[in-house]
């Protein structure tokens, strides 16, 4: 028999008449022949309230009582369904995450799911209930509560999709889809009709609040094809699935992380270690790093940024204290008043002009940026908070995201059933591992790159624009790119990779800009390794980072440039050094390389 997982968001049920309407649309399900297991979040506001509450008795809840406090929000929307579902004279079952059985680690309030008993769910099923299970909830190995943090009831939704192997995972919100970017500070975002996983991880880590970011690692790990849709009306919704909308965009969409807050080491040791250092203490924190972005070090010292959400400054801060004088910083600076704006595409690998294009459009508004990376799949421009929206807006038109793209891929894609063979494969992937644990792709080794830094470059608006564009028009290919916050007021420097045949062009034409833009000095590498880590969550495993560096900086091996998205984490070394780099990642990471 066919099953359904059906999600309900916070707005989806914030009323009793809601409560009704999602109870009448599993009825209805369940009535067209399908075993229906819905997911239910804790209605409207109420995770909020239920935070703020707590933030008035305690200034730093303890993380356990938290998720005491927070799960009930899910409890009270699943009994009230249950209820619902009853009163139309259907059976219905009410679970909390513990009743099912879904076993996640000990971090609370960020715990990951390791397994999912699904016994008293099928049997529940196979006696004719509508199963509804309380979102965002596990437990631990101590029988305590744990939640799997804010929005995390999409990642309940998925895992019992891919425990159960749904035939569909119908995930209902407030808005009919996924879109370009988010509709209500954009209103030109068009929704799309069907987004790629990696896509979607990207998007969903960078700031598009409609799905958890988790849920589609899980998504992408087990095949679960997933539908957004509205609660409300009857549009047909997204397909998150293995294929993107359509190979004509580049860009795919937009999003913005409007809480963000900017770190800076200052004058670190230039040496193997002072990642591991510093990166190390934030993972044993659980604290997800994005836009980590190290000068090219000077005289034996560096400066390292990176951002963190605002919420997790906090704890940052205790970190850098902690490490400050081991790295033997001389200062450490943060700004808790900055904002992230990425774009998300996977057409960005083969097309060259994206970071221009992008640089050009905040340019065109007068933003600065402070940072920048970029990856094969994303490129994010760290701005002040009071220019975000601005510069959202910006970006979305300048690559015409409000357009539909064409021409599109076939529709028909992967079929909305799993194949038995598929079902076979995703539950021998699902035996003996933790289902959240990571999973890597490949390790490579590019030797066929050059770096170029600049020192010292005007930090002002159009600056990024017009090096990029320049370098553009020579038909050099630049492939990463990473802008830092500089000590200096008014400065930032500038490091990027090229292709070794094009060193030479690149260098004559950024030492002509060097002099016009009066910049300090450039310095350059003939010959850098870039090993790229590719895999699934790479960013919110704060494992990886920890691995990676203590691998490398035990191997004695200092990290030029690096980025890191959801998919893939870049590094470059010295040209001689990535062999023994390649070597000790791959040692590294042995267990998780599937
Ligand atoms: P739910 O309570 O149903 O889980 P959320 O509030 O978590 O709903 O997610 C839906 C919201 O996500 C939308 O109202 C929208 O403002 C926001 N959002 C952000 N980015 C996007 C995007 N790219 N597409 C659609 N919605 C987005
Ligand atoms: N209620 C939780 C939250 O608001 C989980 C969820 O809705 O997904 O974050
Ligand atoms: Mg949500």
């Amino acid at each position: 028999m066919s099953l359904v997982v059906q999600k309900f968001g916070g707005t989806s049920v914030a009323d009793s008449h809601k409560i009704m309407a999602a109870a009448r649309k599993a009825i209805r399900a369940q009535q067209q022949g399908h075993q229906v297991v819905m997911v239910v979040s804790a209605m409207g506001k109420q995770t909020d309230l239920l935070v703020e509450l707590a933030q008035q008795i305690h200034v730093r809840p303890p993380a356990r009582e938290m998720d005491v406090l927070l799960s009930t929000g899910e409890q009270v929307s699943a009994a009230l369904m249950a209820m619902a579902i009853d009163s139309l004279g259907h059976k219905a079952v009410s679970l909390t995450g513990t009743q099912i059985g879904i076993h996640t680690d000990s971090t609370h309030t960020k715990a990951r799911i390791r397994s999912i008993n699904t016994d008293r769910m099928q049997q529940l099923l196979n006696q004719g209930n509508i199963l509804i299970a309380a979102g965002f909830q596990g437990v631990d190995e101590d029988a305590d509560i744990t939640t799997l943090g804010r929005g995390g009831s999409d990642t309940t939704a998925v895992a019992l999709a891919a425990v159960l192997c749904a035939d569909a995972c119908e995930i209902y919100t407030d808005v009919d889809g996924v879109y370009t970017t988010d509709p209500r500070i954009v209103p030109e975002a068009r929704r799309v009709s069907r987004v790629s996983y990696d896509e979607m991880l990207e998007l969903a880590s960078l700031g598009a609040g409609v799905m958890h970011s988790r849920s589609i690692e899980f998504a992408k790990k087990y095949d679960v094809q997933i539908h957004v849709r509205s609660s409300l009306t009857d549009t047909p919704g997204t397909l998150i699935t293995d294929l993107p909308e359509s190979n004509s965009h580049v860009v795919c969409g937009a999003a913005v992380t409007l809480d963000e807050a900017r770190v800076s080491l200052l004058r670190v040791a230039d040496v193997p270690g002072t990642s591991w250092e510093v990166f190390s203490r934030l993972a044993e924190r659980k604290v997800a790093v994005d836009m980590i972005v190290q000068n090219v070090g000077e005289q034996g010292l560096t400066d390292l940024s990176f951002t963190v959400p605002c919420a997790e400054l906090e704890s940052t801060l205790d970190a850098m204290r902690e490490v400050r004088d081991v790295v033997a910083a001389h200062q450490v600076s943060h700004d808790d008043q900055v904002s992230k704006v990425s774009v998300v595409g996977l057409g960005m690998v083969r097309r060259t002009g994206v970071a221009e294009t992008m640089f050009r459009a905040l340019t065109e508004v007068g933003i600065n940026i402070q940072m920048i990376t970029t990856s094969e799949i994303k490129i994010s421009a760290l701005v002040a908070r009071s220019e975000a929206k601005a510069a959202l807006r910006a970006v979305h038109q300048a690559f015409e995201l409000g357009d539909e793209p064409a021409p599109k891929l076939p529709q028909e894609g992967r079929g909305e059933q799993l194949a038995t063979a598929d079902v076979a494969d995703v539950l021998s992937r699902l035996r003996g591992v933790d289902m959240e644990e990571l999973f890597l792709d490949e390790i490579t080794l590019d030797q066929q790159q050059a770096r170029v830094t600049m020192n010292g470059v005007p930090d002002s608006p159009g600056v990024a624009a017009e090096i990029f564009e320049e370098i553009a028009a020579a038909g050099v290919l630049v492939d990463m790119i990473v802008q830092s916050y500089h000590e200096m007021p008014g400065k930032s420097s500038l490091s990027l990779t090229v292709p070794q045949p094009q060193l030479e062009s690149c260098l004559q034409i950024v030492g002509a800009l060097s002099q016009e833009l009066g910049c300090q000095s450039i310095t350059h590498c003939p010959h850098v390794a870039k090993l790229s880590v590719s895999g699934v969550g790479l960013r919110s495993h704060t494992s990886v980072a920890i691995r990676m560096f203590r691998a490398l900086s035990e191997a004695d091996i200092n990290v030029e440039m690096i980025n890191t998205s959801e998919v893939r984490v870049n590094i470059v070394v010295a040209g001689e050094l990535g062999t023994r780099a390649l070597q000790s990642l791959q040692d590294v990471f042995a267990d998780a390389l599937r």
